[in-house]
């Protein structure tokens, strides 16, 4: 079953006008668990990017620009609140679309709202500082917006990163022009009719469907915009930071992992067990903040393989709808991708793997959740980022060992250790290579507060927090010379 928008989803959003594609085109969007489609939307492209940044733009010199921070951090706020009243509309068109179980889809939603209400009240809460400097001067700083900033995001987590992305720019003062995944926007676009109705003036946030090579590019190498936020892949990400770098633009670059686990043989495993599975299998794995490699001491080695395998037998794939732990991935071309992992996986060992339901429709994109065991630390498995239903145990002996294999990829984006020991845990939330480290717990509940990005290959630049704040706004410092 398909959830039909309540809206029309052919059409842009662009100073605060809902308008078709400038050519009338559209793209089908296709319901992952079926392979049917669920209705068109617009195909946008260089004009109607174009439009939409000097929306933007005149949105900055117009309401928008001059509202204060605490007339912004009330729409949001407002905003926030609206997305709550319609959070079973926005997870049953985020299941459809992204083929994502019903109650994770609402979390999602939930978590949108949490980003609205956590923006609004932080919008008025950003201040500079005054600086101690030679006789005679007053020097203190402001914290400016960008001006017009563009979001270009992935179809994995498309509310919960419109949410962090497009809720701190907005909250700064910055007006967005956000290009959502061609295989999933319907919530960028609820999203968008729910800001309207917020209150949020003309031109302040303005959405354009459309593909990657088309709207994405163009937004990215556009020389109206100030900013980029970008979350997907490392190709992608590459070149979103080469066209902004013609116009010297900066980017916040989120581009996945290979997150790993670190269990020791004095881990509680009844806590960490639900850990290590479910932050592979959620979303179908489809997360960039997804453990893939679980890292075990030998002393623990067999009881959490086969703890793990337990689990792993017990996971049920099948449609959105029905809510499984598993749903679809998000297109048959992902599938083709996940597969291709697990075609090089061919001379591992399985340590276990869930089932497909019965009935679960043909065009479907499934495929079954997958532990490997004994997995070497340089097989494309304990390396690559999968991003699918798949997950690697690698066992070591010591916590020198578990730290360089832990920070041996070229990613780093989360990392958690299970441990008792105290000082363990400090030396190695020291030691590893990652934007975030968790101890004894993994995402922490995945706070809104909490600042979240990566090093190496997983990107730079940090969102969530308030240090997402800093990040949406630029830094001017003001010398007055008063004698
Ligand atoms: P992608 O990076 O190509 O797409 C992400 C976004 O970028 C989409 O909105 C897309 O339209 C846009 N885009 C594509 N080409 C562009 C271009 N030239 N200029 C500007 N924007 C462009 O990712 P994908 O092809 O959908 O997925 C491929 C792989 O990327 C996945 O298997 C996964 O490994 C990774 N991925 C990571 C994340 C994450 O959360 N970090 C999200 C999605 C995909």
């Amino acid at each position: 079953m398909s959830q039909q928008p309540w809206f029309d989803p052919t059409q842009c959003l662009i100073g605060g006008k809902w308008v078709p594609a400038c050519t009338g085109e559209t793209l089908p969007l296709i319901n992952p668990s079926d392979g049917g489609e669920i209705c068109r939307i617009a195909r946008g492209a260089e004009p109607d990017i174009d439009a939409a940044v000097a929306a933007a733009q005149t949105a900055l010199n117009g309401d928008w620009g001059r509202m204060t921070a605490l007339e912004r951090g009330r729409i949001l706020t407002r905003l926030g609140q609206l997305v709550l009243e319609h959070v079973d509309d926005l997870a049953a068109l985020e299941a459809t679309d992204v083929g994502k179980p019903l109650t994770q889809a609402r979390a999602d939603a939930v978590a949108l709202a949490r980003y609205c209400e956590f923006y609004g009240g932080a919008a008025d809460k950003v201040m500079g500082e005054t600086i101690p400097y030679l006789d005679g001067y007053t020097v203190y700083t402001l914290r400016e917006p960008h001006g017009v900033t563009g979001h270009i995001v992935p179809w994995n987590y498309p509310m919960q990163i419109i949410g962090r992305s497009v809720g701190a720019a907005l909250a700064m003062g910055n007006a967005c022009v956000l290009k959502p995944a061609e295989e999933a926007c319907l919530t960028a676009l609820a999203f968008a009719h729910l800001a309207v109705e917020a209150g949020l003036p003309d031109g302040a946030l303005n959405v354009v469907p459309g593909l990657g090579a088309e709207a994405g590019a163009t937004l990215s190498g556009h020389p109206g915009v100030n900013h980029i936020s970008f979350t997907g892949s490392v190709a992608t990400g590459a070149l979103v930071q080469q066209a902004a770098g013609r116009n010297v633009v900066p980017v916040t670059l989120e581009l996945g992992g290979k997150s790993p686990q670190l269990v020791f043989d004095d881990a509680d495993l009844d806590a960490a067990l639900p850990f290590l599975v479910n932050a592979g299998i959620q979303n179908a794995g489809q997360t960039c903040s997804a453990s893939s490699r679980i890292l075990v001491q030998r002393g623990v080695y067999d009881q959490v393989k086969s703890r793990m395998a337990e689990a792993y037998e017990q996971l049920s794939v099948g449609p959105a709808m029905q809510d499984l732990r598993v749903g679809p991935l998000i297109s048959n071309r992902q599938k083709q991708i996940v597969s291709g992992f697990l075609t090089q996986g061919a001379d591992l060992t399985i340590a276990a793997q869930g089932k497909i339901v019965e009935g679960a429709p043909d065009g479907g994109a499934y495929v079954q959740p997958t532990l490997f065991a004994d997995v070497p630390p340089d097989h494309a498995l304990a390396r690559d980022e999968i991003f699918g239903p798949v997950q690697v145990l690698i066992p070591f002996e010591t916590e020198k060992q578990a730290l360089i294999m832990a920070n041996s990829t070229d990613y780093g984006l989360v990392a958690s250790v299970w441990s008792r020991d105290g000082a363990r845990q400090m030396r190695l939330a020291k030691g590893l290579r990652s934007g975030q480290v968790f101890i004894n717990n993994y995402g922490a509940g995945g706070g809104v507060e909490l600042p979240f990005g990566g090093v190496g290959k997983s990107g730079h630049g940090r969102e969530k927090g308030f240090e997402a704040l800093y990040g949406f706004s630029q830094l001017k410092t003001v010398a007055a010379y008063h004698g």
